[in-house]
């Protein structure tokens, strides 16, 4: 795909420089229209679907204007969840190499408060962070955001439906007058239109189409009885045998459904649905991108706004309602220039919202028949690798470094057979080679360690699971 360079704009060499590190050699469409007028200083409104680089359209202005020398909080991001105001930090600080020592921090609820006033104390140039949690510091006195230059509401959408709209009118009138204000939205309808007016000031509006080109992702639609849908979704997936696929049911008790189904027939297949704990979300999300699960069944909300990468198939289980909530599924894959695939299981008194769906294309949809994906089909494959959670991680001082070493040096695997390590505060993820994981695993535990379930990394003994999928 043929984009603007990014070094058409007015950025520093080292900047720029960053930029091609991290494999930015052009910009998104979105990108494009908003970071010229948002390094121009001008308050903006974006709508862009998800995936669509977002959060480097805001990110970029935000830290071109940022001064590092000057140790007061001068961007404010407000997120939706805690998720994405993870994934938004971890996206500001790849950027902020670009800058220099640059402070991050993610005021989220679910962590302790008393951890976060101690690194507000140690001074941050960015915050990052959910409603609740910042009202909640803003009422201690613990957050200070008098200095603001650059206030971003990202998925503003959601957090308005997810009704933070006097939290975040609260934290607006906390930041200067005189700031630039940025917005961006998924969807941008009349009700938020309205409540948000008032934090801008003579805000340019921009919008990328979300529609997708046909020729980018391939649709085919299947009929199949309510009954039936379960089993025909085992059965696509035995025929496409895709390494990752995200699957959408509309319910939660379809999704556990859905993925409890598919695992008794040998798929690693996880449930992700809005009531689960926060560290079995951030575990399942770790599965899906170590490639340790390799079917995520996900209800909209709770699949909303997540960087899912390399998605080769999209299935909707349950064909949606809303035809852009359909637009929106299926944009997980096809991204950045690749071909995607995406299937759709609709029962006939469903085929109302298929015609919702080619009324908004403007196209007809294309019909298949699961007979043609054959008799014989490959038996299940489970996904390539494992995941191992190693109860150590930040605050242990376990690093990345320290658990390959281990692994490749005691537990005797290759380079190859270690997948991605995550270390996050206090639990460690690593994905391992499946056939190889638990014999190798086993050689970490030796004689004087407390219990089977201990390993020995760099000299000390960690308790260490695997998770099943
Ligand atoms: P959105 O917020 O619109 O859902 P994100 O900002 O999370 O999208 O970006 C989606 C993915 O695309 C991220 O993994 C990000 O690193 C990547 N990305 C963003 N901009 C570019 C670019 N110009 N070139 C290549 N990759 C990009
Ligand atoms: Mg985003």
């Amino acid at each position: 795909m043929q984009s603007q360079p990014f070094t058409s704009l007015p950025l520093a060499p080292r900047f720029l420089a960053n930029l091609a590190t991290l494999g930015y050699h052009g910009m998104t469409p979105i990108q494009a229209e908003c970071l010229p007028p948002v390094l121009e200083g001008r308050d903006l409104i974006a709508q862009a679907k998800t995936g669509s680089g977002k959060t480097a359209a805001f990110g970029i202005g935000l830290l071109h204007k940022l001064n590092p020398a000057w140790f007061a909080i001068q961007g404010l991001v407000m997120c939706p969840t805690r998720e994405l105001a993870d994934q938004v930090a971890n996206e500001l600080r790849r950027l902020a190499r670009g800058v220099g020592n640059v402070k991050i921090l993610t005021l989220t609820g679910g962590v302790a408060m008393r951890p976060q006033i101690a690194s507000l104390e140690h001074g941050a140039h960015i915050v990052v962070g959910t409603p609740g949690r910042i009202r909640d510091h803003l009422g201690r006195a613990t957050l200070d955001l008098s200095k603001v230059q650059t206030l971003v509401l990202d998925e503003a959408d959601r957090m308005t439906d997810m009704g933070f709209y006097d939290e975040i009118a609260g934290i607006v009138s906390a930041c200067p007058e005189r700031r630039q204000t940025l917005l961006f939205s998924a969807t941008y309808p009349d009700d938020i239109r309205y409540a948000t007016a008032k934090f801008l000031n003579d805000p340019l509006e921009v919008a990328v189409e979300s529609l997708h080109s046909a020729a980018q992702i391939e649709q085919r639609f299947y009929e199949v009885g309510f009954e039936g849908r379960d089993e025909a979704v085992a059965r696509l997936l035995k025929h496409y045998q895709p390494v990752s696929t995200l699957a959408f049911c509309n319910t939660k008790i379809h999704c556990r459904e859905l993925a409890e189904t598919l695992r008794a027939q040998g798929f690693s297949a996880l449930a992700l649905y809005g009531e689960l704990e926060q560290q079995e979300r951030d575990e399942i999300l770790v599965l899906f991108a170590n490639r340790s699960c390799s079917v995520l069944v996900a209800t909209d909300v709770a699949a909303r706004g997540l960087d899912i990468a390399n998605l080769d198939v999209v299935i909707n289980a349950d064909v949606s309602k809303d035809p852009e909530v359909h637009v929106h599924r299926i944009g997980r894959t096809g991204r950045a220039g690749e071909s995607g695939l995406a299937l759709t299981l609709a029962a006939p008194n469903e085929k109302k919202w298929v015609r919702l769906v080619e009324e908004y294309q403007g196209v007809s949809v294309e019909w298949h028949k699961l007979e043609e994906l054959g008799e014989h089909l490959e038996a299940a494959a489970p996904a390539p690798m494992v995941t191992l959670c190693i109860l150590g991680g930040k605050k242990a001082k376990l690093r990345p470094g320290d658990i390959l070493g281990a692994l490749t040096g005691d537990a005797g695997l290759t380079k190859e057979q270690v997948g991605k390590i995550n270390v996050t505060e206090f639990n460690s993820y690593v994905a391992l080679d499946r056939h190889m994981a638990h014999a190798a695993i086993a050689k970490l535990n030796d004689r004087g360690a407390p219990g089977p379930e201990f390993g020995v990394i760099k000299g000390r003994y960690f308790k260490m699971r695997f998770l099943d999928v």
